[in-house]
C-alpha cells in the first residue's frame, strides 16, 4: 500500500481548491473591452443588453457577441441605456461572487480536514499508523536458526526464562531486566536473535527500526513511542524490538541542527519515560540492536534502562561453519561440496553475507539448470560478493591478517613462557571496532595484591606483539600504540603508586588525577626537578627493558610464534586448549630436535 504523507494529502487539496477557484474566475472571463469603445458601441446602437454586476457590465451586441467593460458611474449611465432602449439586467455585486467563492474554499478545507480525522482513512494514509498494533508478529524463528552466537544465546536464555515464567521471579523478588542491547557489526544476527527469543518464550515480538520514530513532524515519534508501549502492555509479555536504535538513542547534543534533533530528543525522552514507568508485573522485554553502542547517550544505559548490554562479533571460522550449515540446509547440495574449506575463505564475513552467499549459489545454480548447488556455484558467489564487499573496505587486506597474526602470537607466546603471568583464555584476529585481532587473558584470582614480578611480566605481555613484529617483519607498526600505552600505564603506577623501584625508592607519589590520564604524574607539584627526572628516566628504562628482554625471549622460541600465528592464520580463533595444543607440539617438535642434534653431535665425536 502506498503510505502518503499527511502533508501531501492537505497539499493536495489546497491545490485542487485553487484550480476550481481560478477555473470559476476563468469562466466568467469574457472578451474585454474599453469604456469608451462601449460608449461608441452604445451611441451606434450595438448593444442590444447589459447585465448589471456592481461596476461590472456584461454586454450582448446585436450579432449575440457578448463583452465585458467596467463602468466609472452606472448611474450615469442609467439614462443612455434607457435611451439606446437596451434591456438592463441588474444582479447582485460580484463581492458576493466573491464571497461565494471564498466559502467554497474554506468547505473543501473543511472537508478534507473532515476526511483526514476518519480513522480508517488516516491509517490507510499513513497519518495515524496505529503504530503498536500493525507490526504486531508471531516470530518463527528459534535458536536453532542462529548459528555460532552461543555465548550471546547463553546469556539470553534467562530472558526467555523471565518472559516465560515472570511470577517465579517476582516472587522471589528479583528485578526483571528490562532493556537488553544487542551490539555488534551489521548483518551478525542481532535481529536475528531477539526473534528467537520472541518465539522460544511464544509471546508477541514488535519489531521497530529506530527511524521509524523519528519523523519530521514534531511529537510524532513520542506519541508512537507511547502508543507502542500501550499495545505492549495489554499483550505483556511481549518483546519490542528496536533496531538501529542510535537514531534515536545518540548522544545529545546542543550544536546540531535543532530541527529533527527536537524531535528526536522528545522521541528519545518517551522511550525512557515509557521504560521508567511500566512495572516488573507487566513483563515487557525491550530488546534494541545497535553497531555504534560508543554514540549512545548514556541515558539509556543506566540501570532499569538497557543495563544489559550483549556483543556480538563477526563469526570466526568455526562460526562460519554453523552458520554455513544452517543456511545449507535449505538448498540441495552436491556431494562433496566441503563446507568447512568455504568457510575458510570467507575472513570478515557476517551472517548475513553468509546467508546470502548461500542463497547466490542456489541461484546460479538454477540459473545453470542444475539440480545441485556445487563448489562452483559457491565460488562464483563468493567472487561476486567480495566485488561488492572490497568497495566497503569491510574485507582486511592478506598483509594486514598476517601482521596482526604475528603480533597476536607474540603477546600469546609471551603469555606462554612467562611464568608468573595471567593465564590465556583466547587469541583472536577477528577485527574488532578499530583493532586487528585481540588476545585475552583471564586473571588468576581476584586477589589485588600482585607482585612486581607479576607486573614486569604483564608489561612484557604487552611488548609481545610489538616484539613479534619487529622480529619478523623487522618493522614497527601502529597496531601495538595500545599495548605501549597500556604498558606505560603499568610502569607509572609501579613506579610512582607501588614504590616498587629501586633508583626512586618505596615513595608514593599523589597519583589521584593521573589514572584517568588528565595530568601527567611526573607534573606533580610536589615531586623536586631532580625526583621529577629520576622518576622520567626508571619509567624508560623499566619499558625499554621490558621490551629488550621481550625481544630476546621472542628470539629464542621464533617457530613458536611462526607456529601461532599459522595456527591463527588458518583458524582465526584459538581458544586456551587449541594453544595449548599448539605449545606442546612445539615443545615436542623442540625436543626431537635437540635428540637429532644429540645424535648427530656424537656421531661426528
Ligand atoms: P543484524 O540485525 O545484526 O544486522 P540480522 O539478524 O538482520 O543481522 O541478520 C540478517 C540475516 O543474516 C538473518 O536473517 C540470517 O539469515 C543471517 N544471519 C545473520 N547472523 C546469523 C547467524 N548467527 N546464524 C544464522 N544466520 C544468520
Ligand atoms: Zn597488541
Amino acid at each position: 500500500m502506498i503510505r502518503l504523507r499527511p502533508a501531501l494529502v492537505i497539499s493536495f487539496i489546497m491545490i485542487t481548491g485553487f484550480l476550481i477557484y481560478n477555473l470559476w474566475a476563468i469562466s466568467t472571463d469574457q472578451a474585454e473591452i474599453s469604456y469608451s469603445t462601449f460608449l461608441t458601441e452604445l451611441q451606434q446602437g450595438n448593444i442590444t443588453e447589459v447585465v448589471i454586476k456592481g461596476n461590472q457590465l456584461t454586454l450582448k451586441d446585436k450579432s449575440k457577441d457578448t463583452f465585458v467593460t467596467f463602468s466609472p458611474d452606472v448611474s450615469a449611465l442609467m439614462p443612455k441605456l434607457l435611451e439606446r432602449d437596451v434591456t438592463i439586467i441588474t444582479k447582485p455585486s460580484s463581492e458576493y461572487d466573491k464571497l461565494l467563492r471564498e466559502i467554497l474554499i474554506v468547505v473543501l478545507l473543511l472537508g478534507g480536514w473532515w476526511v483526514m480525522s476518519r480513522k480508517r482513512v488516516r491509517k490507510s494514509i499513513g497519518f495515524d499508523s496505529q503504530f503498536g498494533k500493525r507490526v504486531h508478529t508471531r516470530s518463527t524463528v528459534t535458536f536453532n536458526d542462529v548459528a555460532g552466537t552461543s555465548e550471546a544465546q547463553e546469556e539470553l536464555k534467562e530472558i526467555t526464562g523471565f518472559l516465560k515464567h515472570p511470577e517465579r521471579f517476582a516472587r522471589l523478588g528479583g528485578r526483571i531486566p528490562k532493556g537488553v542491547l544487542l551490539q555488534g557489526p551489521p548483518g551478525t544476527g542481532k535481529t536475528l536473535l531477539a526473534r528467537a527469543i520472541a518465539s522460544e518464550a511464544s509471546v508477541p515480538f514488535y519489531p521497530f527500526g529506530g527511524s521509524d520514530f523519528v519523523e519530521m513532524y514534531a511529537g510524532l515519534g513520542a506519541s508512537r513511542v507511547r502508543e507502542l508501549f500501550d499495545e505492549a502492555k495489554k499483550n505483556a509479555p511481549c518483546i519490542i524490538f528496536i533496531d538501529e536504535i542510535d537514531a534515536i538513542g545518540g548522544k545529545r547534543s546542543g550544536t546540531l541542527k535543532s530541527g529533527s534533533n527536537d524531535e528526536r530528543e522528545q522521541t528519545l525522552n518517551a522511550l525512557l519515560v515509557e521504560m521508567d514507568g511500566f512495572s516488573t508485573v507487566e513483563t515487557i522485554i525491550v530488546i534494541a540492536a545497535t553497531n555504534r553502542a560508543d554514540i549512545l547517550d548514556s541515558a539509556l544505559l543506566r540501570p532499569g534502562r538497557f543495563d544489559r548490554q550483549i556483543t556480538l562479533t563477526l563469526p570466526d571460522v568455526k562460526e562460519r561453519l554453523k552458520i554455513l550449515e544452517v543456511h545449507a540446509k535449505s538448498v540441495a547440495m552436491a556431494s562433496g561440496v566441503d563446507l568447512i574449506s568455504i568457510s575458510r575463505s570467507l575472513p570478515g564475513f557476517s551472517g548475513a553475507e553468509i546467508a546470502n552467499l548461500v542463497n547466490e549459489a542456489a541461484l546460479l545454480a538454477a540459473r545453470r539448470r542444475k539440480s545441485k548447488v556445487d563448489l562452483q556455484d559457491f565460488e562464483d558467489a563468493k567472487d561476486k560478493i567480495i566485488m561488492g564487499l572490497e568497495r566497503r573496505s569491510a574485507v582486511v587486506s592478506e598483509k594486514a591478517r598476517r601482521q596482526a597474526a604475528y603480533h597476536e602470537a607474540g603477546h600469546a607466546v609471551v603469555t606462554m613462557l612467562l611464568a608468573n603471568t595471567d593465564p590465556l583464555h583466547k587469541i583472536t584476529i577477528m577485527p574488532r571496532g578499530r583493532s586487528l585481532g585481540l588476545t585475552q587473558q583471564v586473571p588468576l584470582d581476584d586477589l589485588h595484591v600482585f607482585s612486581k614480578e607479576y607486573l614486569v611480566n604483564r608489561i612484557k605481555v604487552m611488548m609481545g606483539g610489538r616484539a613479534a613484529e619487529e622480529l619478523v617483519f623487522s618493522e614497527q607498526t601502529t597496531g601495538a600504540s595500545g599495548d605501549i600505552r597500556t604498558a606505560t600505564d603499568i610502569a607509572i603506577r609501579l613506579v610512582c603508586e607501588f614504590g616498587m623501584s629501586r633508583k626512586v625508592g618505596p615513595v608514593a607519589f599523589d597519583l589521584d588525577q593521573a589514572i584517568d590520564g588528565s595530568v601527567d604524574p611526573i607534573h606533580y607539584q610536589g615531586i623536586s626537578e631532580q625526583t621529577r627526572r629520576e622518576i622520567d628516566l626508571e619509567i624508560r628504562i623499566l619499558l625499554t627493558e621490558c621490551y629488550d628482554e621481550t625481544l630476546t625471549l621472542l628470539g629464542k622460541h621464533t617457530d613458536l610464534i611462526h607456529m601461532l600465528a599459522e595456527s591463527l592464520l588458518v583458524n582465526e580463533t584459538l581458544d586456551s586448549e587449541e594453544a595449548e595444543i599448539v605449545y606442546r607440539c612445539y615443545q615436542k617438535r623442540r625436543a626431537i630436535d635437540s635428540e637429532k642434534q644429540k645424535d648427530s653431535d656424537q656421531k661426528r665425536n
